[in-house]
């Protein structure tokens, strides 16, 4: 643990909080405050990830040590960690929410490893910090669970996101109002040690452009690009043309992680812009939920029961609306914006070629054919159909099946008794077509292939609360088994068929935390 090396160019480069102590306020001028991690009761930790570990150079001695507990459950401070909270702002449901900031997530600092790559650890719920505002800082462990795994499971699955190293419970109660009814009680408090490249969110750029503050915001844009984007620097020297291409790789990468979100069927829950990383990661685990049956209207935020915004089908068209509003925080860097606008406009038709690629790989085809697609979508929204099985069966079926025979081998992805009456009806045209096409396509290494793009094991809602339910009453061995299970998410694994990749059962269809969250964490 001690050969940690820590560099602090995000705090010496860029302006800071000039007031250390942490009472709630407005933060201006300054891009983070320093705070203090709260010492907890009785900290232990439940599950670390090996891999996260191996980036930062940790070995397993060192994951298991006291010191490992002490550091990532926010009581001890390493030599040469600085922590701090950084100040941002960020659009809520489509609304300015002003200042939000790290008000329960702080800094650790930034690794380099034996690579020379630079890693930044952040704990999430280790105590108050200025951007609090009314709440206190913490999190509880059936959050915690969920960005642990999730975060993890994300990252085998090919899909980018921050990563987890390691998750302790604090030995402290959380007093919450799960369901914002009235009704709070006690928790298991959490913290959840991340790990990213950055943390920084378009809603880091929103904040000094919505102030006015066009020195910091030149300042931090400058930073983020020699820092953490210096392939995009010619001749040592940033301009317009430099911002103009910064923006072009964020939404880049931001189409990039949509389309893996749709290839796997998951649903963000909450895509303001402070939960944006302009990385293109997925970020902020919060009332996140995966597609059991197809449905791309379905969101798991009770928050956005009536409209839906962050619905599975919604999810490109938001982040473009959100890469609008990162457009408009850098534009006043900016005396002619045409640049910005044709890279924003260039988004669209860049999404659409990506998701049909993506689509053509989840069906096993050497061409796209839109038809095909489009049914497909209607076939699977009309039948309450398991999204994740029914993509995985498809790559059973062969050139020489019948069309009977294609409808038996997806028959398992269909929920409810009466999808005999109209499977036969509306997939026999559907399979005419796709058994066409996979007759003419001859591809040997069809199934292969489409095994790697259809995972046979996501973090279904009601397994992420089974074993929160477990870790709860003291016994992580779910937690553990999931955590194994979701590292090879394409693999058969045939020994947790039966466990992890079923259909979600009955019970679970209706049961707070399996099919609705808050955002109460
Ligand atoms: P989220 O919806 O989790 O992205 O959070 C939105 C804002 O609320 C961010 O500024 C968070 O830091 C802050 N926040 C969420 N939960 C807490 C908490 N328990 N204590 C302090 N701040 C919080
Ligand atoms: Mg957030």
């Amino acid at each position: 643990m001690k050969h940690l090396r820590f560099d602090h160019t995000f705090i010496d480069k860029l302006p800071a909080d000039p007031v250390t102590h942490s009472v709630r306020r407005q933060v201006v001028e300054a891009c983070y405050s320093f705070v203090s991690p709260k010492t907890t009761a009785a900290p232990k930790l439940l599950i670390h990830s090996p891999e996260v570990a191996e980036l930062l150079d940790l070995s397993d001695k060192d994951c298991h040590s006291d010191l490992f507990t002490q550091v990532f459950s926010g009581n001890a401070l390493l030599d040469d960690m600085k922590p701090y909270a950084m100040c941002y702002g960020g659009h809520q449901f489509g609304n300015w929410a002003g200042q939000l900031g790290d008000g329960r997530a702080i800094v650790l600092g930034d690794v380099i490893n034996n690579k020379g790559e630079r890693w930044t650890l952040q704990l999430k719920g280790a105590g108050e910090t200025p951007y609090s505002r009314s709440a206190d800082g913490l999190a509880v462990l059936r959050s915690s669970i969920r960005e642990f795994l999730c975060s993890e499971a994300m990252f085998h699955l090919g899909v980018p996101t921050t990563r987890a190293l390691s998750l302790c419970a604090t030995g402290d109660q959380v007093w919450r109002d799960m369901f914002y009814d009235g009704h709070p009680e006690y928790e298991h408090g959490a913290v959840v040690c991340r790990v990213a490249p950055s943390f920084l969110r378009f809603g880091s750029f929103e904040i000094f452009a919505a102030r006015n503050d066009l020195k910091t915001l030149k300042t931090l844009l400058d930073f983020t690009i020699r820092t953490y984007f210096p392939h995009l620097i010619q001749d040592d020297n940033i301009n317009t043309d430099t911002y103009t291409r910064w923006f072009a790789e964020v939404c880049d990468t931001t189409k990039t992680m949509i389309i893996h979100w749709q290839r796997v069927g998951f649903v963000h829950g909450v895509m303001n812009t402070d939960n944006m990383s302009i990385h293109g990661l997925t970020i902020d685990y919060g009332p996140y939920g995966w597609l059991e049956d197809y449905n791309p209207d379905w969101t798991p935020n009770t928050t956005d029961a009536t409209n839906h915004r962050y619905a599975f089908g919604k999810q490109a068209h938001i982040a473009h609306w959100n890469l609008m509003k990162l457009a408009q925080a850098i534009a006043p860097l900016f005396s002619d914006t045409t640049p910005l606008q044709d890279t924003l406009n260039a988004y669209a038709p860049a999404y659409k070629k990506a998701w049909q690629t993506m689509m053509q790989q989840k069906l096993g085809l050497n061409t796209f054919d839109e038809a095909l697609a489009e049914q497909l979508m209607n076939n699977l929204e009309r039948i309450e159909t398991d999204m994740t099985i029914f993509f995985r069966k498809l790559a059973d079926i062969s050139a020489q099946n019948t069309i009977e025979q294609c409808i038996q081998t997806i028959s398992p992805a269909f929920y409810g008794d009466d999808w005999e009456v109209y499977a036969s009806n509306i997939w026999k045209d559907w399979f005419n077509d796709y058994l066409k096409h996979i007759q003419s396509d001859n591809n040997a290494n069809r199934k292969q292939a489409m095994n790697l793009v259809n995972p046979k094991y996501v973090l279904r809602n009601y397994l992420a609360q089974l074993a929160i339910d477990k870790a709860d009453s003291g016994d992580v061995f779910m937690l553990h088994e999931l955590f194994e299970v979701l590292k090879k998410p394409y693999a058969e694994q045939p020994e947790f068929e039966d466990k992890y990749a079923q259909k979600r059962p009955d019970w679970a269809k209706e049961k707070a935390g399996c099919s609705m969250l808050s955002c109460s964490s």
